[in-house]
């Protein structure tokens, strides 16, 4: 892929890094503070060469406190998309002018689609999360016992997707347990007919489980959530969703107690699958993406 290039179009709030400009093609990018590290323009690169679809897709880089005037501006220049992530997940689902389930279940956006005037917000985290876990790892959900730590946006945006695949339990794990609690109660609110979720405290979790899926940062202060190392059978998927060159102490540990590990590079590329998808129409291919990425880390 080439290096990215100073985008000509000029946003009065926003820095627009872009890396293929064409005047004729639709136009999408990736907002967030900072920007510069986002590998959604790769991605959706080679998306768009492997689906022949026309698009051009940046990076933006807005103001922490201009989201709203970066998008707007955007949308009067005749962009189609947008990704967006952080700090602005929630700033999304703010503007959004309608919202599909997953989003609403989120309660924060990470995709984008203007038409007519119109703000449809998605949130693609949590199905991306989920086509890793269920295609790529060939791992499944359904009937399966699965404990989620965190209580975060990834944590929020992975709850429906995931009640979606079945578990037979699905056991909600945080620091602070009444955030896992309050999720909980929202859940069972918002969504009676779906499976109930069990929010605790990591001391308290009761183990084995199938699938143990960490969303919380602690990765990246290089800390594991303090739980018991019981969670851990034989045949347990434990994932963390951040990714990196090498293992994070989460699958370092949870590797050492005997289970299979998995990181969050998977969720990144499918979790972009699916937002083009959403602007599309077209579902472009994954596994050699997701092999390129692999490469370059
Ligand atoms: P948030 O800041 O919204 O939530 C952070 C969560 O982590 C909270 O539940 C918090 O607990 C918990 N936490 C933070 N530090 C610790 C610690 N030291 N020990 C235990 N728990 C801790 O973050 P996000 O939900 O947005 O992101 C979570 C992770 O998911 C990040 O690593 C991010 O990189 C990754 N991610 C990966 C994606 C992908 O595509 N692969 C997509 C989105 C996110 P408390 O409530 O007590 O503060």
């Amino acid at each position: 892929m080439s290096a990215p290039v100073l985008n000509p179009v000029a946003l009065p709030a926003a820095t627009l890094i872009s890396e293929a400009a064409s005047l004729s093609a639709d136009r999408y990018v990736v907002i967030g503070n900072p920007i510069a590290h986002s590998k959604s323009p790769d991605i959706h690169a080679r998306f768009a060469l492997e689906t022949a679809q026309s698009i051009d897709y940046a990076r933006m880089l807005a103001p922490l406190d201009g989201f709203e005037e970066a998008v707007q501006e955007f949308v009067r220049q005749g962009g189609k998309g947008a990704n967006v992530t952080v700090p602005f997940k929630l700033a999304a689902y703010a503007m959004a002018t309608r919202l599909t389930a997953r989003a609403e279940a989120a309660g924060a956006v990470n995709t984008l689609a203007f038409s007519d005037g119109e703000i449809l917000g998605d949130n693609t985290d949590g199905i991306g999360l989920v086509t890793d876990i269920l295609r790529n790892a060939g791992t499944p959900i359904a009937g399966k016992r699965v404990l989620l730590l965190g209580a975060g946006g990834a944590a929020r945006g992975a709850l429906l997707p995931l009640l979606q695949s079945r578990p037979v339990q699905l056991v909600l794990a945080n620091r602070t347990v009444a955030k896992a609690q309050e999720l909980a109660a929202q859940f069972a609110q918002k969504f009676p007919k779906e499976n109930t979720i069990v929010p605790c405290g990591f001391a308290n979790v009761d183990g084995p489980f199938d699938l143990i899926i960490n969303a919380t940062s602690a990765s990246l202060a290089a800390e594991v959530p303090p739980i018991p190392v019981s969670v851990f059978g034989a045949r347990t998927l434990a994932y963390d969703m951040m990714y990196g060159k090498q293992a994070t102490v989460f699958m370092q540990f949870a590797s050492a107690h005997g289970a299979n590990v998995r990181d969050g590079l998977g969720m990144l590329v499918e979790q972009a699958a699916e937002a083009f998808f959403v602007w599309r129409g077209v579902r472009p291919s994954t596994a050699e993406v997701y092999a390129a990425l692999r490469a370059q880390l």
